[in-house]
Order: C-alpha cells, then structure tokens, then sequence
C-alpha cells in the first residue's frame, strides 16, 4: 500500500484573499519595503490586539527581538535574562549585541519563565556586579506565562520586559492580550506559525515616537537629509509590501483559525483524558486564553512508554510529532551562559511531545491521528 500523506504538525494555512492584496500592490506599483499594505497591516494587528500600543511590521520576529534590545542600549558586555526553554530566536539577538544571555528555568504549570528563578538569577547578577539591561519572557506554544508575577519582579528591579510572543498572537491573559504586557512585545508570521506571511515580524511598540524609531532602525537609520546621512548604525529589517499583502489577507481568518487550533487542542484531551501518564499542556484557569498554536504533551517518567516510543510510532504512518524545544543552557553554543533553576526545562524536553495542530486539517487527517493514537494507547494497556 502507498505510504499516506504527511501530516505536518503546523503548516501555512492560506485564507483566499491573500492574493487580491498582492494584485493590488503589483497594479499600484508598490513593490518596496513600504506601502499600503504594510500600514493596512500594521493597523489590522493593532485593533486585533486591543491596544493604544502602536505595531512596527519587520522582516522576522527576531529581527523585532533584536530591535526591542538596540532601543534598550543593550551593548557590549551587558547581560539579558531569558527562559532557556524556548526557540534560538529569542535569545540570539543578545549575542548580536555583544551581550550575554543570563538563562532561566521554567515553571511546571505555563512551561515558561519562573519568576522566582527569574528573581534568583537578578540578584546574584547585581551582587557579582551587573544589573541585567533587560528580560526576554516567552509565551511557548501559545501558553501565556505568569505574566503578573514576571512583571512584578520586572518593576521591582526596574528592569524592562520584551515580550516574545511569536508562538502567541491571539492568546490572552484576563482578557489582555499577549505582547502587550512588556515594554516591547514581539510577534512572528514565520511559515508555521498562527498566520503567516511566508516570514515576518512585528514590534508592538509603548508609543508613536518609539515607533518611529524602530523603523528607522529597520529602514538602516537614515537621517533626515536629502543625500544619505547617518548618526546610528541602522538595519535592513523593514517588511516588504507584497509580504505584508499575505498577512492582510491572513488576519481576515485569525480569529478561525485560533478557533481551529483549540479544537484541535480538545481532541487531544479526550484522547489522552483517561491516560494518567499523559498530561497534555492546558491552561490553569480561566484568566488564561491560549491559541493552542502548538498542542504538546509530557509523558510522565514512570510510564511504561517514552515520548520517543509515541513520536516513532506517529511516523510509521506519515504523521509528524517533534520534541519540545531543546533548553538553551542544553545547546552546545550556550554551554557556557549562567543557567539559574532546577530541571524543569530539561525535564520538558526529556519526556515532551508536539503534536499535530494545525487549523487545515481534515476531517479525514484528524481521524487518523486519533486512529493511531487510540492504537498505541491499546498497545501500552491504557484503554
Ligand atoms: C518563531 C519564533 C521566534 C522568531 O521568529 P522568526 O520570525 O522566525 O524570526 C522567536 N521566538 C519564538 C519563541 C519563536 O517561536
């Protein structure tokens, strides 16, 4: 029998008017790194947001997260906060800025940022002499983190927050959503991210003058003059107009497709609700709203299966699953950065799994995973 088609644990899913904003930027000639749709999305992002805060569209998310730390003088020789457990994107930029990442366990209920380590980790660096410059917090897979208790510790040693909320458009915590609790919020439009616009990136900035300043760092920071004058070292990092046409088009269908990750969310927890072993990542309470951009599960230790047995098994059949984000302190490249906290994160990455969550699936694709979960399950003795 032919193998059956892959199924992808995140893939673009194209809303249909993406195109008519592109035919439009083509017919109108804005073919350039500004434009209407650049602005038309930048205004879409910041009514879906809810905010005053106006938004900055860039090429990536980490360009943004890079920005963030450029207009928060982080330089050479200064330390940043970051949770480890989280994707390369957040915390490279400390580096391009000739800083040091100070890393951070996470928590066992949101998966992110512990605000107790976070304080542990302040003070230890303030006592061996340097006050971190700022604190990168994430959002992983749509789970907002203890944002509260984050921006408690944040304003007690007044120390900025960027909010890296790439894996978090649409999520909420008591109604607020994420990106616009910090200084600086970040998001991405990466291809398998909530939306997409092939990549992208945006800045959710305090106020118009901070706006301002974030493009012009992203258009190479060109003074005001008619020849080419410069005072700051500048970036290419602005986001095309043809490219920002793919996210008008995608935000007609955000709120849809958030609504189809969370179903894809349930599934799983009736498939795993009578797994003892299995806990899949959901939110504590009612102040939390997540997109479920990623639906991810922990197998616990004394199981008489491995995440790895499960993740093998989903592969037979086509269907891809993939380990939680590998710590930074883990990585070979960060093996020498500060690492405040116990095992949480390592254990995370131990014994979890992300699943199949995106919002194109088919009746048909969702009955197969189902299908073979429900298999494995039997084969372990669990239902
Ligand atoms: C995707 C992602 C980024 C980086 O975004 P890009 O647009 O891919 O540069 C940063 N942080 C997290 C947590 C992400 O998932």
């Amino acid at each position: 029998m032919a193998q059956p088609s892959r199924i992808w644990l995140s893939s673009p899913h194209m809303g249909g008017n993406e195109l008519d904003f592109i035919h439009e930027a083509f017919k109108t000639n804005w073919i350039a790194p500004l434009g209407p749709n650049v602005n038309g999305f930048e205004d879409d992002l910041k009514t879906f947001l809810q905010t005053d805060k106006p938004v900055a569209a860039l090429s990536t998310g980490t360009a943004a997260i890079h920005l963030a730390l450029v207009q928060l003088g982080v330089g050479y020789g200064d330390e940043v906060i970051c949770q480890s457990f989280t994707f390369c994107g957040s915390i490279n930029p400390i580096v391009y800025q000739g800083a040091t990442p100070i890393l951070v366990d996470s928590e066992a209920t949101t998966w992110n940022m512990c605000p107790v380590k976070l304080e542990e980790a302040i003070i230890d660096r303030i006592n061996k002499g340097k006050k971190p410059k700022a604190i990168i917090v994430v959002h992983l897979y749509g789970m907002p983190c203890l944002i509260e208790n984050i921006l408690e510790v944040a304003q007690k040693y007044e120390i900025p927050i960027v909010e890296d909320a790439a894996e978090a458009l649409g999520s909420t915590y008591k109604g607020q959503h994420c990106g616009t609790f910090g200084d600086f919020g970040v998001l991405s439009f990466n291809g398998n991210k909530i939306i997409t616009t092939s990549g992208g990136g945006a800045l959710v900035c305090k106020d118009d003058s901070t706006k301002q300043k974030t493009v012009f760092y992203a258009t190479q920071a060109r003074d005001d003059a008619p020849h080419y004058e410069h005072t700051h070292i500048g970036f290419n990092y602005r986001m095309s107009n043809i490219v920002a046409g793919i996210g008008r088009g995608q935000m007609q269908v955000l709120a849809k497709h958030i609504g189809f990750r969370r179903e894809m969310n349930e599934l799983y927890q009736n498939l795993f609700k009578n797994v003892d072993a299995v806990s899949v990542l959901s939110e504590p309470h009612e102040d939390y709203h997540s997109n479920y951009w990623l639906s991810s599960i922990k197998v616990d230790k004394t199981a008489n299966f491995t995440r790895e047995d499960l993740r093998l098994f989903l592969w037979e059949d086509n269907i891809e699953s993939r380990p939680l984000w590998k710590p930074m302190h883990m990585q070979p490249i960060f093996k020498n950065a500060p690492y405040y906290g116990d095992t949480i994160a390592e254990e995370l990455f131990d014994t979890g799994l992300c699943l199949p969550s995106g919002s194109n699936l088919t009746m048909e694709e969702k009955d197969r995973i189902s299908n073979k979960i429900n298999s494995f399950l039997k084969t372990h003795g669990h239902i």
